[in-house]
């Protein structure tokens, strides 16, 4: 995990490359690059990765594999950012100057490099300043993750881990598949620390709005619902009667993602 000194860096480095510019609409992780003297390549290459980041000669190199990452694509956006993020940390670019590794998108990551590279990435295309001015009065929903991935140009998966970071609001993501928990976040600020009624690889809370829907047929709720606080956490008593707001989205890619936050 990376510490929450070592975020305000990166978080505050990133800010300062995306101020040395003037950006018309969304900050162009592409076009910083080449200000740098870095190249992008695009191609389709037959092995794993999707981004990979390469020094040769004091040049560097950052190819993006087209047979996972589309040109012009958010995906393409984010994962030149990350690239980028191994090019300007420095302590990254400099190990990148006798060794290189493949990266490939994991929201779950566990490398710390890999996990550098992506807050990096998320600081960059979302800058904080920029950010926290755009969400500031507007109350959390997935019409504001919609308006929040627009203004960006970042994915709605990247725009709710950001959020969980700086958001104005206290908010858990639940990320969900084949009717089980992936992997579970909520903000610091969050008001229930309690355990969760779901673990990792187990269904899901069978009341949660994301619990119904793998559970029950044609129970696809797309707006705003009501739930307990006590059906996601085992609380005490006298916080049992507590509420919270959950609301889904539900991915082309089989995953359905849960909000869940306080009013
Ligand atoms: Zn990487």
């Amino acid at each position: 995990m990376i510490s929450d000194a070592r975020k305000i860096e990166i978080n505050q480095f990133a800010q300062d490359i995306v101020d040395l510019y003037t950006w018309e609409k969304f900050i162009e992780p592409e076009t910083l690059l080449k200000n740098n003297r870095v190249k992008v390549i695009y191609d389709k290459y037959d092995s794993d990765f999707e981004g990979l980041t390469i020094c040769r000669n004091n040049k560097f190199f950052v190819h993006i594999n087209t047979k996972y990452i589309p040109k012009n694509s958010l995906r393409s956006r984010f994962t030149i950012a990350h690239e980028a993020g191994h090019f300007f940390i420095p302590e990254h670019n400099k190990e990148l100057q006798h060794s290189y590794h493949p990266s490939k998108f994991k929201p779950n990551e566990n490398n710390l490099i890999e996990q550098e590279a992506n807050y990096f990435a998320s600081a960059l295309l979302m800058p904080e300043n920029q950010f926290r001015e755009f969400c500031n009065g507007k109350k959390f929903s997935l019409e504001v993750v919609e308006q929040i991935s627009k203004r960006f140009g970042v994915s709605k998966v990247a725009v709710l881990l950001r959020f969980i970071e700086i958001g104005n609001y206290p908010l858990m993501i639940a990320f969900c598949q084949n009717k089980k928990l992936n992997w579970l976040v909520r903000s610091n600020d969050f008001p229930y620390s309690g355990a969760y009624k779901s673990k990792y690889g187990k269904e899901l809370p069978e009341n949660s709005v994301v619990g119904e829907y793998f559970r029950l047929e044609n129970a696809k709720y797309t707006g705003i619902e009501r739930v307990m606080a006590d059906d996601w956490f085992y609380l005490n008593s006298d916080m049992i009667d507590k509420e919270l707001n959950e609301q889904c989205f539900y991915s082309n890619y089989g995953y359905v993602i849960s909000m869940v936050w306080p009013d």
